[in-house]
């Protein structure tokens, strides 16, 4: 763990994480041509496509096997991230790939167990008084909507000369307990529901962020007016599928008007790799809500992990080529 994060404060962190083949993938015989050979490279091994112009070998700050737990990809790659929050500092940890690679599983499980940590640092550290706040929004369709209410009205992002980009109405809980925070989490999750079935494919072109905000202050000079207060994020991002991005620049330049690009999903992919080229220049975080409501927690002091998440099977070749290349842009 040291190794992968020491020396790489100023980078994105990327990691990769290979889906095993599903039963049902198994029982159609489906093959396997992706392999992590260590714990930095993914190889692809089709025989049958032996001498192809691909690279074959891809290599990361971390790649974990289709054997490794969520608990394993959160100890060795999420956890610093998530936890820089609870010393002020902001950050972001995505899940990018492409609809059924694994996204929600990895980052649901990530997401809990950074809120266990989270709530047993607390405990550790009585000498602090906390506050741990909770929000959860979803953006479809560059509509932000409030996953913490069963009112649908889109959300409107507004500039505040001291907090920065917030969302305007958001419901904002104050997390009591670990049953506090599953409550929450599966209201979230039927919230994301709602409307799944008029809206075709929903779950896979909407972006889902959790928010978790830590607020400390020293016991000692409470009251006293000289208490310096530490305030952080830390963003849980479920992506929208990757294959609305390759679709969308696949039709390049030509896209029509009112055509259905993920507008956030391909700013974020110009803004990280704009970052990962070392963060100079105008970077344009105000071309999507996405990139507008993060951009605290992206770049300057913040920290950021992105999970690519891959399917092994042979018939996804092409996204998971897609998803490697994004994954190499942001490196
Ligand atoms: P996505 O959110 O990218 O569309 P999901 O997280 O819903 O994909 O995963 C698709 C299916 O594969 C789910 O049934 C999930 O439980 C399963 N799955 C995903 N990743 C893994 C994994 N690493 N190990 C075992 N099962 C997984
Ligand atoms: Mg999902």
């Amino acid at each position: 763990q040291q190794q992968v994060l020491s020396g790489r404060e100023e980078k994105i962190l990327v990691l990769v994480r290979l889906r095993p083949l599903s039963e049902k993938e198994i029982s159609v015989n489906e093959v396997a041509d992706w392999e992590c050979i260590n714990d930095t490279t993914i190889l692809y091994r089709n025989t049958l496509r032996e001498g192809s112009t691909f690279p074959s070998a891809y290599t990361f700050d971390r790649v974990f096997r289709g054997d490794c737990s969520t608990k394993q990809v959160y100890e060795e790659g999420a956890k610093e991230i998530a936890l820089s929050a609870v010393c002020g500092i902001n950050s972001s940890i995505f899940a990018y790939g492409q609809t059924s690679s694994g996204k929600t599983y990895t980052m649901n499980g990530i997401t809990e167990y950074s809120a266990a940590e989270i709530f047993d640092y607390i405990k550790r550290h009585e000498e602090r008084a906390f506050v741990l706040k909770f929000s959860a929004i979803e953006i479809y369709n560059e509509v932000i909507r409030d996953l913490l209410s069963t009112d649908n009205t889109p959300l409107r992002l507004r500039d505040d000369p001291e907090r920065g980009t917030i969302v305007e109405k958001l419901t904002e809980e104050t997390l009591r307990d670990w049953g506090h925070l599953k409550e929450l989490l599966s209201f979230c999750e039927a919230q994301r529901q709602v409307g799944e079935t008029y809206l075709n494919d929903k779950s896979s072109r909407s972006h889902q962020i959790i928010r978790l905000t830590i607020e400390s202050s020293a016991r000692e000079f409470l009251g006293k007016g000289n208490s310096a207060t530490l305030a952080a994020s830390v963003n849980f991002v479920d992506l929208a599928g990757s294959e609305r991005a390759s679709q969308a620049l696949s039709a390049g330049a030509r896209l029509k008007e009112g055509c259905h690009i993920n507008r956030s999903l391909l700013t974020l992919g110009t803004v990280i790799r704009k970052l990962s080229k070392g963060r100079q220049g105008h970077i344009n975080y105000r071309d999507s809500k996405l990139t507008r409501l993060l951009q605290p927690c992206l770049g300057g002091n913040a920290r950021t992990a992105i999970i690519c998440t891959l399917s092994a099977a042979r018939s996804h070749v092409e996204q998971t080529r897609n998803t490697l290349l994004f994954a190499c842009c942001a490196k």
